[in-house]
């Protein structure tokens, strides 16, 4: 049961003495989309006396205090055909203070939210272009203090360019023109329902029960051109996922896809759609599609594990709540676990592209020098500081190391069920209880360390708190490969290019020695990250230097591949270093290194085992 605060002057809210729950309008006119400019207008009841309006600030699914605060302009506050002053908290940022005047039934709040154009942070991130947006209604909503994200329900209204379409979970009540109006929803049902819009716009229906659909916006039309191997996928996904965890906690499920080279690109994830933005091209290369192909499975998965059961200090009433990430391990990392299975079991990638993915995110995780003082759930808690850092000293900060390595610890996890139950148990099972019961629609069931515990114990008796502490807690100075080991893998590093690896470095434009010499650059010699301790950081290698030579010729892309070919002991590299340049020598052996997984003879084959369909339906390789 939830309860409204209907009216507290401690908090300086006025709100009518009325039965939740509070109804508003918000129109967001979108209509210079293309200029980046989005205006909205809410219009709620009010009574006379102070009221705080807040801005969300603490953002579902980035984890994070993101609302991009910054970018909205242009607020005036009007009581009828009065202009009422508004004035910020000077301590919470987020708030702005009115005073109701006596007499005012309804308050109308005008405001633009001015959409960047190239910025990478999820949301606030670049979401328009000349023919798309991606619209998370959070970057266009103010809300009363003290009502309940649940008791504030909001009645939808989008003005689209003329001729857009457009793709959400929300229920249109109503769409004449390029004006459209949604069902009334909760404020947490809002910022739960992103919209995407376009000029290129295609709908693919799904199947299911209930239904899905794959709505697609891109920059051109001849993105949209959708490989029909590629839609049967996505299908198989559909599928995969319900066998997987037995039942769904959604009334409808939206994949919404942004194509647009223009755009931030990222997931991020809801109950009833996801908000998943990529390459223009991603339908026509293959290799843009392999590797985005785990993007869909990944924010699917959430639907279960993140949305419905959320780890309680995730799962705050309010966006002003600051949320503890102490087990994102659980949320991203399981579901980057769940997303590696499903893209597998739904064929979306070929068997040598999943298991180069796992081998280099096993040696990126084994090779992490700050393994050595930062233990993997201060990743977690520290999520906020590290989703603001640099690539620079990367490897001896450590990063989201939730996401890989918690991906490689329920990877283990799955392999010690199958091993200690002979195959009769497995993940799998835990996924049908723990994210089992009856579809009640978007619902949020929170979770501790405790029932995750003893959650599993029921599917196999074992240690897992003490399982946890060792990988979680504890600083660990070598990455958790009990599953590829106990997979009947092991990892190696030879010459041969490692197909994933490659195509990530292609796309970031980054030439990555981190197997070998021991650092990352970008292609025009910029040294992004150096590891402690390998032959380039012994020779003085630092991030921001710039690498201008190898053995006394001018830096190529294929220079320091040909140097690790010749092998010759000793490579120097010219690097400019603020303004001053030098030559270093990087004493190294062995030629390049990348990393692979190696079948061990003799013992059973449980990655392969894993990546089978649950359904009878043919996976193709592609
Ligand atoms: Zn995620």
């Amino acid at each position: 049961m939830r309860t409204a605060l209907l009216f507290c002057v401690a908090l300086g809210v006025a709100i009518p003495a009325a039965a939740a729950p509070l109804h508003a309008n918000l129109t967001v006119d979108c209509r210079e989309a293309p200029r980046r400019i989005l205006h909205a207008k809410l219009t709620l009841p009010v009574a006379a006396g102070p009221l705080t309006l807040r801005y969300p600030k603490w953002i579902p699914g980035e984890h994070g205090p993101n609302g991009p605060i910054v970018d909205v302009a242009g607020i005036v506050v009007r009581a009828g055909n009065r202009v009422v002053p508004w004035r910020r908290d000077d301590v919470d940022l987020y708030a702005i203070h009115v005073d109701v005047p006596a007499g005012a039934s309804t308050l109308e709040v005008a405001f633009d939210y001015l959409a960047p154009a190239d910025r990478n942070m999820y949301s606030s991130g670049g979401s328009t272009t000349a023919s798309l947006f991606a619209l998370e209604w959070n970057l266009v909503v103010l809300y009363p203090d003290g009502v309940s994200q649940h008791d504030f329900i909001v009645t939808p209204h989008l003005v689209v360019p003329h001729g857009w379409r457009y793709g959400t979970a929300l229920e249109t009540a109503k769409a004449s023109g390029d004006e459209i109006s949604f069902r009334p929803v909760p404020l947490e049902t809002l910022v739960d329902s992103p919209v995407i819009a376009g000029e290129f716009f295609r709908s693919f229906p799904l199947g299911g029960e209930p239904a899905h659909t794959l709505d697609v916006v891109a920059d051109s039309q001849a993105a949209l051109a959708i490989e029909p191997s590629f839609l049967e996928g996505v299908r198989r996904l559909v599928a995969e996922a319900g066998a997987l965890f037995g039942t769904r906690h959604y009334a409808r499920y939206h994949f919404l896809l942004t194509l647009s080279d223009r755009v931030a690109h990222f997931g991020l994830e809801h109950h009833q759609s996801s908000d998943n933005r990529t390459r223009e091209r991603f339908f026509i290369d293959r290799e843009a599609r392999l590797l985005s192909a785990g993007l869909l499975p990944h924010e699917f998965v959430h639907s279960w594990n993140g949305k419905f059961r959320r780890p309680a200090g995730l799962a705050t009433d309010g966006f002003d709540k600051p949320m503890r990430g102490d087990l994102l391990w659980v949320y991203e990392g399981l579901t980057q676990y769940f997303g590696w299975v499903l893209t597998m079991r739904a064929g979306l990638v070929p068997s040598e592209w999943w298991r180069d993915d796992l081998a280099a995110t096993a040696s990126l995780m084994d090779t992490r020098a700050g393994r050595v003082w930062r233990p993997l759930e201060d990743t977690a808690v520290g999520a906020q500081l590290l989703h603001r850092s640099t690539p620079e000293w990367q490897s001896w900060r450590r990063a989201a190391d939730y996401y890989p390595e918690g991906l490689l610890v329920w990877l283990d996890a799955d392999v010690l069920i199958r091993t200690r139950t002979n195959g009769a148990r497995s993940l799998d099972d835990f996924a049908r209880v723990f994210y089992g019961g009856p579809n009640h629609g978007a619902e949020v069931k929170p979770y501790t360390l405790d029932e995750l515990v003893a959650t599993l114990d029921k599917i196999a008796p074992y240690d897992w708190r003490g399982f946890f502490r060792t990988r979680i807690d504890d600083v660990q100075p070598r990455a958790p490969l009990g599953g590829i080991t106990g997979g009947g893998w092991r990892l190696v590093y030879d010459a041969k290019p490692n197909e994933r690896l490659h195509a990530i470095q292609q796309e970031d434009k980054v030439e990555s020695f981190s197997d070998s010499l021991g650092f990352l650059m970008k292609e025009d010699g910029q040294v992004e990250d150096v590891i402690p301790g390998t032959p380039a950081a012994k020779a003085g290698l630092a991030p921001a230097m710039r690498v201008l030579g190898v053995d006394g010729r001018k830096l190529t892309k294929e220079s320091i591949d040909d140097a690790l070919k010749l092998d010759r002991g000793t490579i120097e590299l010219l690097v400019l270093n603020s303004d001053f340049y030098k030559v270093l020598r990087v004493a190294y052996r062995g030629g390049d290194k990348e990393p692979h997984l190696q079948r061990e003879a003799g013992k059973s084959d449980l990655l392969s085992a894993i990546g089978k369909p649950l359904q009878t339906v043919t996976a193709p390789t592609r």
